[in-house]
């Protein structure tokens, strides 16, 4: 496993981590999901992300029951969680950034994680209800009181992120670390156009997700719906209409033959090509069974075969480089 530091903090993060969206305490297994954070661990994974909204708590109660049964050092992992969303509740106080409820969400993942701190706290989303004042103050505030370490946000524009930084300078409090945008072959302008500036104005670290885009950028849709996938779970209805259209799959066809011209499989190389850019601090993985995972973590091994000429080859195919504004 290589390391990247986390934007300009000095804390080490493995390039390749684990997530539990939609699988810790829904589709897979509590066995499984312990299986998982165990290989991943094993091959060198050190950041393992969460948030209070994944199966409403659930999530961080599963991860949380297996760091105690791993026993792992404490100081050998990163465990994070992010509010906005809220653990189930929707009364108007149970969700947002607001100090109230930032400091209950942060209460509620030590409890279930099992952990004494939080590394990585995220602000899920903005909250145009809140100043974003408030919400710096607090993090500030958790940082002070030994609950959380680093702060960062998820979604959010360069210009909320600037603003949080502003407020920070001129109060003397701790800026935001890290950003969790979605990035992958078919989602790029944030990260790619958005944040350009910022990565160095601040030294914006970033840990992107969904670099499947939810499993899409694999060989399994290519033919007929397959069985027990992502996309065909209930109540996913609106995900699959989002991430699987023909004009993708045409694409997603192009692509797969690349990739075994290349000696590879699709998800590597789809893995790799968000690893290719340097403003990627981590790119977390998602898996529903060991298999995945183990493939997965061997995307490292295709950075050698991503030459120039390969990199222009997959953007004839993507046909979607983002246009950078003229500055
Ligand atoms: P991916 O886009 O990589 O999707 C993961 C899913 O793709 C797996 O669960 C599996 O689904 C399928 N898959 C993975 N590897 C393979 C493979 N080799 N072959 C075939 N299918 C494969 O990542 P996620 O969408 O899961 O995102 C990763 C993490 O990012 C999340 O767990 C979460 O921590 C974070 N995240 C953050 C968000 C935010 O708003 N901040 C939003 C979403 C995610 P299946 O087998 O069921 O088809």
């Amino acid at each position: 496993m290589e390391y990247n530091n986390l934007g300009k903090s000095g804390l080490q993060v493995s390039r390749l981590s684990l997530g539990s969206w939609l699988t810790f305490g829904k589709q897979i297994e509590d066995g499984i999901a312990e299986n998982l954070m165990k290989t991943a661990y094993d091959n060198g994974v050190n950041f393992f992300d969460n948030a209070e909204i994944y199966a409403r708590g659930q999530s961080e109660i599963v991860m949380g029951k297996i760091l105690k049964k791993m026993g792992w050092a404490r100081s050998s992992y990163i465990v994070s969680s992010k509010v906005y969303f809220g653990d189930g509740g929707s009364l108007p106080t149970q969700t947002g950034l607001s100090r109230k409820h930032i400091v209950e969400a942060c209460h509620a993942a030590l409890r279930r994680l099992q952990v004494e701190y939080l590394d990585l706290f995220f602000c899920h989303r903005p909250d145009k209800k809140v100043p974003i004042e408030e919400t710096v103050w607090t993090m500030n505030i958790l940082i002070n009181q030994g609950k959380i370490l680093y702060w960062g946000t998820s979604e959010w524009s360069a210009q909320e992120i600037m603003e949080a930084h502003m407020i920070a300078r001129q109060y003397n409090l701790i800026p935001p670390v890290m950003e969790q945008p979605q990035y992958n072959m078919l989602h790029r302008q944030k990260v790619e156009v958005e944040y350009s500036q910022i990565y160095k104005t601040v030294g914006l670290g970033t840990t992107i997700w969904s670099p499947l885009a939810s499993g899409v950028l694999t060989d399994k849709y290519i033919k007929e719906f397959p069985e027990g996938t992502r996309l065909g779970i209930k109540g996913l209805e609106w995900l699959k209409e989002r991430q699987l259209t023909e004009e993708r799959l045409d694409k997603i066809r192009n692509l797969n033959k690349l990739a075994l011209e290349l000696g590879t499989s699709l998800p590597k190389l789809s893995i790799a090509w968000c690893l290719k850019n340097s403003n990627v601090s981590t790119v977390i993985l998602g898996a529903s069974k060991i298999n995945q995972l183990e493939e997965n973590l061997t995307a490292i091994e295709v950075l050698p075969l991503i030459t120039a000429e390969v990199m222009q080859k997959i953007e004839d195919i993507l046909k979607n480089k983002p246009e950078h504004p003229m500055w």
